[in-house]
């Protein structure tokens, strides 16, 4: 394929946004050993960057912060995501793939589903495959429960396992700023899931509030674009929050540090253990970030903001 200047396709470049979890709702553990979730995924601008080319064979290779930490090669979930849809479209999975890792390795901003999702999209448009959203996703939903929302981007409301997305239209109004503390050690899911059903055996789940009530907050706050009534309509919004702390008693500390430092709000994200903080405006994002990293209990503090929009693909011209 050549461009207009004479150059040729050499591959394509995906950029995949990390999520957020606004609402997070958790039922007891179904038969088949999942988890029934309601959620509303918010897109935030910190991407991973996906390239891929075509190769005599599949490969996949990581650079950045953690990527010592994830399986480069066949053990990835975006060489997953290639042979998966290489399988489906019938043709042969001979790309080579390079992640250059952004998202927080392991700290529950969906990093790795975020490059499946990417790959699938990469795929798709390297190979000429023009399969629809729809295809697409249901692709996603064989990788995993996060896999999906990345297409998406935006604002979207989870059920399922999360995998079933509702795309939510948000008013222009609501560009939200953020902060997250990402600890030095990640935490693994299936850990935090453990623990939520341990933690929720000793209890009774008094007093918590209907699911479609912290919902519909959450939206209506978003909707309004005012970051003072988010603020409000995620606390304690997250029901993995509980277990988390329980896991890494420290993440207490980081979230009590956030709105001594002007947070409007702090919450884990998803599963944890990265810290999320919404704050008033960029400024105060800024003023935050420089009071958490100047503690040096973090492998990184990353200021950015949501929704953002999903993953989209460049051509790469030599
Ligand atoms: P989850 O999506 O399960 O909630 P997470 O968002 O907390 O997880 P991820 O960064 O997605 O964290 O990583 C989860 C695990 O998946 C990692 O520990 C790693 O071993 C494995 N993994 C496989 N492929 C990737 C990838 N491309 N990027 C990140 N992790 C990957």
């Amino acid at each position: 394929m050549s461009q207009a200047g004479g150059g040729r396709r050499a591959g394509i470049t995906v950029r995949a946004p990390g999520k957020v979890n606004l609402a997070l709702s958790v039922s007891p553990r179904r038969p088949d050993g999942y988890h029934e979730l309601t959620t509303v995924f918010l897109a935030v601008g910190l991407h991973d960057v996906v390239r891929l080319a075509p190769a005599p064979r599949l490969t996949v290779t990581v650079r950045g912060p953690g990527a010592a930490d994830i399986p480069a090669g066949d053990g990835n979930l975006a060489a997953r995501a290639v042979r998966l849809i290489a399988r489906a479209a019938g043709v042969e999975p001979s790309v080579a793939v390079h992640i250059d890792k952004r998202i927080p390795v392991a700290g529950g901003m969906a990093g790795g589903s975020a490059d499946a999702a990417a790959a699938l999209v990469g795929c798709d448009a390297l190979c000429g495959l023009g399969l629809s959203r729809e295809e697409l996703l249901l692709l996603a939903a064989e990788l995993g429960s996060d896999v999906g929302f990345p297409l998406y981007g935006g604002v979207a409301l989870g059920t399922g396992r999360g995998e079933l997305l509702t795309p939510l239209e948000i008013s222009d109004a609501g560009v939200f700023h953020w902060v997250f503390a990402v600890s030095p050690h990640g935490l693994a899911t299936p850990a935090i899931f453990q623990e939520y059903d341990r933690l929720r055996r000793t209890r009774l789940a008094d007093g918590e509030r209907p699911t479609q009530e912290r919902v519909a907050e959450v939206t209506d706050a978003l909707n309004s674009g005012d970051a003072a009534l988010l603020a409000a309509a995620v606390k304690d919004v997250n029901d993995l929050q509980e277990a988390a702390l329980s896991l890494r008693p420290e993440l207490a500390d980081t979230l009590r540090l956030g709105p001594e430092h002007g947070a409007l709000a702090g919450l884990v994200s998803g599963s944890g253990p990265t810290c999320a903080f919404l704050t008033e405006s960029a400024r105060a994002a800024a003023t935050l970030a420089t009071a958490l990293s100047a503690t040096g209990c973090y492998r990184d503090v990353l200021v950015t903001a949501g929704p953002a929009n999903g993953c989209t693909a460049a051509p790469d011209w030599t």
